[in-house]
């Protein structure tokens, strides 16, 4: 299916801390790229619960820059005043889903953010990774500001739905990993009022954690230091 207004782009290394152009990119900071991107869709990991931790933490700071702002212009939080996030596990479509009502993403800002690798974060990464025993050491991928892939950890497709005060619209970014992913205006139009909202197509051997319980203890765990209400949903049938 072709949504309306849909661009497709390959993931891209680049400086985390510039808005500075990557097309002199060289191959091999590609190679890094796709080396990452396997490492992760491969993981057979037990630490592979932490795709939590960084999406429970990437809505945390998303919550924090919409607080900031609203100190100087309290109609930053016209859209929405609740600050929160919630989690949904629906063992029927296979998927889990976090949404948070922060700063959001313009479509320039999800091509940006979850389309340009940190070349730093991401060699550094590797060779922790890669030189340790048992690679136990994925855990580690957040400090290395690329904390957002671990999603690839547990699911085989990502949609980021995304609505920001900046933008007019609200926009979808999905990709199953390897090395693409595409931008598109979202055909149910502005349902989020402000924020995004990150839906995991798990794979075949990840449907554990739609387990309430496990799920359950896993926010527990990751949520001790956030200060947002966190709220979990299950739909699962009485
Ligand atoms: P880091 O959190 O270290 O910057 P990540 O890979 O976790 O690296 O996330 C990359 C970027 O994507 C973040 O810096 C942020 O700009 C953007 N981002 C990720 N999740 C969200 C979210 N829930 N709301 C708004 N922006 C987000
Ligand atoms: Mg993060």
């Amino acid at each position: 299916e072709q949504l309306e207004d849909t661009e497709k782009f390959t993931f891209q290394a680049g400086s985390s801390s510039s808005s500075s152009s990557s097309s002199s990119s060289s191959t091999k900071i590609d190679t890094e790229i796709s080396r990452l991107m396997s490492l992760i869709i491969n993981s057979l990991y037990k630490t592979r619960e932490i795709f939590l931790r960084e999406l429970i933490s990437n809505a945390s700071d998303a919550l924090d820059k919409i607080r900031f702002m609203a100190l100087t212009d309290p109609s930053a939080l016209s859209q929405n005043s609740k600050l929160s996030i919630s989690i949904a596990a629906d063992p029927e479509s296979n998927t889990i889903t976090i949404t948070d009502t922060g700063v959001g993403m313009t479509r320039e800002q999800l091509k940006q953010n979850l389309g340009t690798i940190a070349k730093s974060g991401t060699s550094e990464f590797l060779s922790k990774v890669e030189n340790s025993k048992g690679g136990d050491d994925v855990n580690q991928i957040g400090q290395f500001g690329v904390g957002f892939y671990s999603v690839f950890l547990v699911a085989d497709k990502v949609t980021v739905a995304s609505k920001s005060n900046d933008d007019d619209d609200q926009y979808v970014w999905s990709s199953q990993a390897v090395d693409d992913f595409v931008i598109a205006k979202d055909p149910r139009g502005n349902t989020l009022g402000r924020g995004t909202q990150i839906t995991l197509h798990l794979k075949e051997d990840a449907k554990e954690f739609l387990d309430e319980k496990a799920l359950r203890d896993l926010v527990t765990k990751y949520s001790e230091f956030i200060n947002f209400p966190i709220y979990l949903w299950s739909s699962r049938e009485e």
